[in-house]
């Protein structure tokens, strides 16, 4: 799978004998030569050598699926097959007691905040480093997002700052799994059920991770889903929403689907958008879902490797992924102590990619609460009915989360995929270890 691609052989001896010493010794750090020392960027040889296929992620069994669904005589999800067999396979990996398709993640936190009975003014806490459709379907729903800030280290929410944030307006809870690392569900569920909250998990990153055992999106009252297409499994855009509450389970499928119960056939009782998903995606979906295992077991292997290779590199700190938890790694990210270090964060990200490394600085550019539409609090084309007519006094210039300020400052990003392997992987550590020592005050 892996392939060096260089056609220049003594160079290429050079990263077989490289990368034997990497396999046998793998956190050892070897002793280095002069030119092997030398940073990329100013003209050294590369540390990541190897290279790695990009594999297409669909095939003949989304194929088979599409042809197939291609045989009925409709392609709509109520009671279509391959929406059945998608959420059959769905079950499998995050067994809930009810699940509901739809067109995006985005719709499937929609779907949960109003199904959890959100009313106009309500406050609905949740992370500020996250992918703007966390809070699209709470500002939707005339509520208020509070943001709470986060742990350092899985930057996930951090419990205590959740608990201060909380107030009688307090409906819901979205947890955000960032990266596909699992937040500390056993705390916010407790919190959870102290205060009477509605807990939704934001699993959007987190396909196929388990917390403490246990999978993500069955843990809190909902868990909600991304397929779009950067997402572990995709099927191009969708969305998955699921409960394990008897309550709000059955509500779902009407407020992803204009209001009507397809069961009752009822006419609308409330307003809910078509957030459908057709049999199409759904027979993609099946498809992708028969892959997911393989995709998560070896991204967290990949990363847990890559923990282990720079964990003893002074000024820097990898991804904390809790020991019974299983992270799923849709990114990984480590921050860096900028006092330990000569060059500022973005030089030290241009160093990696120099080296060969995927590396960005940072992953948003800032909180999400920092957001144009946010200070300005011009939601609804400049205007904001809810704080306009009083609901709320919440005034995002105010808002402060400072560890969250610095995560996103010292912060480091690249994507570990399953198409990489542990050669590679050995390599990515070698060129943070080579760029932080060259850096090193
Ligand atoms: C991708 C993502 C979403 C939104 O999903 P879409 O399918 O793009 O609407 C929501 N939350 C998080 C954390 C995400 O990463």
């Amino acid at each position: 799978m892996t392939g060096h691609h260089s056609n220049h052989s003594s160079s290429r001896r050079r990263f077989l004998t490289a990368s034997t010493t990497l396999l046998t010794t793998p956190f050892v750090s070897r002793r280095v030569h002069g030119d092997e020392k030398k940073l990329a960027i100013h003209g050294g040889r590369k540390s990541v050598t190897g290279s790695y296929s990009k594999r297409l992620r669909w095939g003949a069994a989304e194929l088979e699926q599409l042809t197939v669904m291609l045989k009925q005589n409709s392609l709509f999800y109520w009671k279509g097959p391959r929406t059945e067999l998608f959420k059959e396979r769905f079950r499998k990996h995050h067994p809930a007691t009810s699940v509901h398709t739809c067109s995006s993640g985005t719709a499937a936190v929609h779907i949960a905040v109003a199904a959890a009975g959100t009313q106009p003014g309500d406050e609905i806490i949740t992370a500020p480093i996250t992918d703007i459709g966390t809070v699209t379907g709470i500002l939707f729903q005339q509520a208020v997002p509070v943001f709470a800030d986060l742990e350092p280290h899985t930057y996930n929410l951090n419990v205590e700052d959740v608990k201060k944030k909380i107030t009688p307006k307090t409906r819901a809870i979205i947890a955000v799994h960032l990266a596909g690392n699992p937040c500390d569900m056993a705390a916010l569920k407790l919190l959870a059920d102290e205060h009477d909250l509605v807990l939704i998990e934001d699993a959007a990153q987190a396909w196929g991770a388990w917390y403490d055992g246990i999978p993500v999106g069955t843990i809190g009252h909902f868990g909600c889903f991304s397929m779009m297409n950067s997402k572990h499994i995709s099927t191009g855009d969708g969305g998955v929403v699921c409960s394990v509450d008897q309550t709000f389970g059955p509500l779902m499928q009407k407020y992803g689907d204009k209001g009507s119960d397809r069961t009752t056939r009822e006419s609308a009782e409330v307003l809910a958008s078509n957030y459908r998903m057709s049999e199409p995606q759904a027979a993609v979906g099946a498809a992708q879902l028969s892959r997911l295992e393989k995709i998560v077991v070896t991204r967290n292997r990949l990363g847990r490797l890559l923990t282990a290779g720079i964990a003893d590199v002074p000024g820097l700190t990898p991804m904390l992924e809790r020991e019974h938890d299983r992270c799923t790694y849709w990114f990984y990210y480590f921050r860096l102590d900028l006092t330990r270090f000569k060059c500022d964060r973005n030089q030290f990200a241009k160093a990696l990619v120099a080296e060969g490394v995927g590396a960005s600085a940072g992953y948003i550019r800032t909180p999400v609460y920092e957001y144009p539409m946010f200070q300005k609090h011009s939601f609804f084309n400049g205007s904001w009915p809810l704080r306009d007519m009083g609901l709320t006094t919440m005034d995002y210039r105010r808002v402060s989360c400072p560890e969250s300020v610095e995560i996103l400052k010292t912060g480091i990003r690249f994507r570990i995929t399953e198409d990489m392997d542990e050669t590679y992987v050995h390599q990515i550590a070698a060129a943070i270890r080579k760029v932080a020592t060259h850096y090193a005050v």
